[in-house]
Parts: C-alpha cells; structure tokens; sequence
C-alpha cells in the first residue's frame, strides 16, 4: 500500500486547525508584546524614582519578547502550511517530493517533509553545526 496526499475532506479539517491555532498565536503574540510593553514602562518609572532594581523586570520583558517570536515562528509555519494549501503542494515532502504520510501531517500539520527527510536534515543540521 502506498501512502496519498490528503483527501479534500483532511485538508479542510487541517486547513481549519491551523487557522484556528494561527489565530490563538496572534492573540498571545499580541498579549506578550503588550505585557512587555508594560514592564518596560514600569522599568522606566523605575528608573526615574532612582530605584536600580530594574533588572528582574528587564528579564521579564526579554521573556515576553522571546515568548513573542517563538509563536510569530510558528505563525510563519502556519502561513506556508496555508501558502502550500492553496498551491496545491501541501503534503508533499519538499525534499524528496513523495507524499506525507496523513497520519503524520494530522501530528504535525506544519510538516513540510516526510519523516525520512525530516530526519536527514536534523542529522545535517546537527552535523554542521557540531
Ligand atoms: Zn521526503
């Protein structure tokens, strides 16, 4: 048996996931740039009554910001996941060219390779970088 790009039916089920879990990440996204933007304000208070203490809070904004651009990341993934949707090409492996298997894309609807791949391009990455 081999393994098919996904039925119309998973698609729309994906594409309506992935839109939902879009939306969910840009009101976080917007949240922790807003909680950021408070500390911030509270920093510069802060430091205008002479209190030095302002470092605990400068960490906190750097996590919110870091929090921020790990979901825009994956808003990102999301959008192509969406781009190739349209273009007709979305569980196609971009490296080898052969179908995603659905059990995989329904784990990780993002997925832009096929697990075999996947692989190679982790131990690449890990190579290279090691
Ligand atoms: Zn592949």
């Amino acid at each position: 048996m081999t393994a098919s790009s996904p039925g119309p039916a998973v698609l729309g089920e994906l594409r309506s996931r992935l839109e939902d879990q879009q939306l969910q990440l840009l009101d976080g996204v917007r949240e922790r740039l807003l909680e950021s933007e408070q500390v911030r304000e509270r920093i510069s208070e802060r430091e205008l009554q002479g209190m030095e203490d302002s470092a605990t809070l400068a960490a906190m904004a750097e996590v919110s910001l870091a929090d921020a651009s790990r979901d825009i990341e994956q808003i990102r993934d999301i959008d192509t996941a969406l781009i190739r949707m349209r273009h007709g090409i979305y569980g196609i492996c971009c490296d080898c060219g052969e179908p995603v298997p659905e059990e995989r894309l329904r784990a990780y609807p993002t997925a832009k390779r096929c697990r075999d791949c996947q692989e190679i391009k982790e131990f690449r990455q890990r190579t290279q970088s090691g």
